[in-house]
């Protein structure tokens, strides 16, 4: 459902090696990414998202290309280790602007707000200014803006990292239960290959801006032979 071809990119005057990527991520399927630090995992993120733009090859979602869309005409919801959440509204405020920025609201977005929120075990903390609500719950608050945006493609960069492995863990089950009962397309980036294992059935590994393998997770994780997988799990 999500295709990526030939995909490449360099940043302006930075690393003489450019990157290039080719990956198809199913509707339904969470793919995770690991790999190094500065390996290019937020750079793929990013050129799906719109906030990069590729010095050539194809995004398609649905087999329509969208490498030539604005940001925010993308099918696409990116979701951050920095939850983008404003202060000073409250979480059913934080979560509208997610369908409608300018906040005029149908009954039927208002219903799909209720029920994001109920879905997420958020109900009853609508009033809530994000500081009053504990890391996990802000987290799930950014998954409430990802049901009601209603995108095809979700990217999570790091998205939980902050949190303890218990929560994070139910964010990810979370997650995957999401991406299946939506069809959505979802690359989840990690740095806890615990955090793959629970999430997907296949991982790929990327470094220096290439994914060098791409496998299914417990295969890569455990019986690889690459030197590089090895090396960055510390199981040389
Ligand atoms: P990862 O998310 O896997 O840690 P990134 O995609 O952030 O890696 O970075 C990939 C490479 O691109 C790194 O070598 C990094 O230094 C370089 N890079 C990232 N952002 C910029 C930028 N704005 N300008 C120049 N180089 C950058
Ligand atoms: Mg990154």
């Amino acid at each position: 459902m999500l295709e990526i071809g030939a995909l490449r990119y360099q940043f302006p005057g930075a690393d003489p090696e450019i990157m290039q990527f080719d990956l198809s991520v199913a509707a339904g399927e969470v793919l995770s990414l690991i790999g190094p630090s500065g390996s290019g995992k937020s750079t793929l993120l990013n050129l799906i998202a719109g906030f990069l733009k590729p010095d050539s090859g194809h995004i398609h979602v649905d087999g329509e290309a969208i490498e030539h869309l604005p940001i925010a005409q993308r099918p696409v919801t990116i979701v951050f280790q920095q939850h983008n959440l404003f202060p000073h509204l409250d979480l059913y405020t934080n979560v509208a602007l997610g369908v409608d920025p300018s906040l005029k609201l149908s009954t039927e977005q208002d219903q799909l707000i209720e029920d994001a929120l109920e879905s997420l075990a958020l109900s009853g903390l609508e009033k809530r200014k994000p500081g009053e609500l504990s890391g996990g719950q802000r987290q799930r608050i950014a998954l409430a803006r990802v049901l009601v945006r209603e995108r095809k493609v979700l990217l999570l960069d790091e998205a939980f990292a902050a949190l303890g492995p218990a929560q994070r863990e139910e964010l990810i089950v979370l997650v995957k239960a999401l991406v299946e009962r939506k069809k959505m397309a979802a690359l989840l980036v990690s740095h806890q290959p615990r955090d793959a294992l629970i999430a997907s059935d296949r991982t790929a590994f990327v470094q220096n801006g290439r994914i060098i393998a791409l496998q299914p997770t417990r295969q890569l994780l455990e019986e690889t032979d690459l030197v590089e997988v090895r090396s960055y799990l510390g199981s040389l």
